[in-house]
């Protein structure tokens, strides 16, 4: 299954069958949606996005909850007007309530409309903002503009055939700016949103290279084992240099769904820089060395490993998170999900999921496969039966391990969202190295 070469941007290739991957992920949402009120549709084998409308849904249909306090009720005016003009695609007037600093990150207002309307145009969607929560001083872990003042809004609803309920959306942040109330977090239409199954199939293949590490440490451990997963923080920071001295900018594995899928704009040179296992040198050695250069990191974490000793604890992801770094599965006990009964291997998916959802109320649609199973040492059959699963717990994308000797790939591709390729950073890899692995041209 690795049979993946380099591909121009914007290839067309597969994208039919890209749109029924991402029909069977549909699908996988309504099996665990349709015992709840408002599911209105059950699902079956072979069910596909394209020929099955999206149910009709009412705004009228959510009820508000309690009333905000005064000062707080312009800001859910502006959110809710927001929502509104997102869910009748009036996405110029969706842009008109953006905040200066955010309307930035989306270059310009016609590609911010074309975006929105690729991914939310062809779904139905019922949103309600609530609950505005006060939030003094916030500073925007995307655009690094901070706020006197700002309030969380919730959001609950529909979008598509999915239930916000089921999906955890992402919190609007309305924000003051020169006395007005504006959206600076855009919720389920961020670029880090969540993704739906696709009206087209249409997908495209972009060349992002997907760097990984494991520990980062100031000092090499004393075990060999890990050892050979260590980066000495020195050298990190030079990699890092490298990468902002070389124009790359760091993208989240949610910005580069959202780019496959509906051609979300993507900087120039775009990484994502990923960690593995969740170690709690991402906390004192990773996390402030990514900050320094001004990048994101993409943290894969077994969940129930997280809070043991070696391990970050749950209060250092939030603090994370809270300034930009993302987080993924990793399955909750770090097993080859090929080798476990199915019964275990549903379990990994949708528990390690449903915790990272509670911990930081956000959409978790992605998967770093634990040793990079099943693509490392399982059958085509165990391959395909591992993404049935992926599908049918509402996972949108799977990252796999590179297998030790292999060139690095750096053409991610649209059409086969379970098999995304990342590029393992060795310890001791010279700049030089590091620099022709990143251009996927280190042959070994
Ligand atoms: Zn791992």
């Amino acid at each position: 299954m690795r049979n993946i070469g380099v591909l121009a941007s914007g290839s067309i290739a597969g994208r039919k069958r890209a749109a029924l991957l991402l029909a069977g992920a549909l699908v996988g949402a309504l099996l665990t949606l349709s015992c709840l009120p408002g599911g209105s549709r059950t699902g079956q084998e072979g069910d596909s996005a394209t020929s099955s409308p999206a149910p009709v849904l009412e705004i009228a249909a959510i009820p508000a909850r309690a009333q905000p306090t005064p000062l707080l009720a312009p800001a859910l005016e502006v959110g809710r007007d927001f929502l509104k003009a997102l869910a009748e695609g009036r996405y110029s007037a969706s842009w008109d309530l953006l905040a200066a600093a955010s309307r930035q990150k989306w270059v310009d207002a016609e590609k911010y409309s074309a975006f929105l309307s690729r991914k939310f145009g062809p779904l139905k969607m019922a949103l309600q903002a609530e609950s505005p929560a006060p939030r003094q001083g916030w500073r925007d872990p995307e655009t690094g503009m901070r706020y006197e003042t700002a309030a969380f809004l919730s959001v609950r609803g529909a979008i598509g055939d999915r239930l916000g309920e089921a999906l955890s959306l992402p919190p609007l942040v309305v924000v003051q700016e020169e006395g007005q109330w504006r959206v600076a977090g855009e919720g389920p239409a961020a670029r880090r949103g969540p993704v739906f199954p696709l009206a087209q199939g249409e997908t495209q293949s972009l060349a992002v290279p997907i760097l990984v590490y494991h520990h980062v440490a100031s000092t090499w451990p004393g075990d060999s084992g890990q050892r050979s997963i260590t980066v000495l923080t020195g050298a990190f920071e030079q990699e890092l240099a490298y990468l902002q001295g070389a124009g790359y900018r760091s993208v989240t594995l949610a910005e580069l769904a959202n780019a496959l899928l509906y051609e979300l704009p993507l900087p120039a040179k775009p990484v994502v820089i990923a960690f593995d296992d969740g170690y709690g040198d991402m906390f004192t050695d990773a996390f402030p060395t990514l900050q320094k250069y001004g990048f994101v990191g993409s943290f894969a974490l077994p969940t129930g490993l997280i809070g043991g000793a070696g391990y970050l604890t749950w209060e250092q992801v939030k603090a994370m998170s809270d300034a930009g770094m993302e987080f993924v599965s990793h399955s909750v006990n770090h097993v080859g999900l090929h080798l476990v009964p199915e019964e275990q291997a549903i379990s990994e998916l949708r528990d390690s999921r449903a915790e990272l959802e509670k911990h930081l109320q956000a959409p978790v649609q992605i998967l770093v496969y634990p040793y990079g199973e099943p693509f490392a040492n399982g059958s085509p059959e165990q391959q395909r039966a591992v993404i049935d699963l992926l599908r049918r717990e509402g996972y949108a994308l799977a990252v796999t391990n590179p297998l030790p000797g292999t060139p690095p790939v750096i053409a991610q591709r649209g059409d086969l969202p379970y098999q995304l390729q990342r590029i393992n950073v060795s310890p001791g890899m010279s700049i030089d190295r590091f620099a022709r692995r990143l251009q996927g041209t280190d042959v070994r």
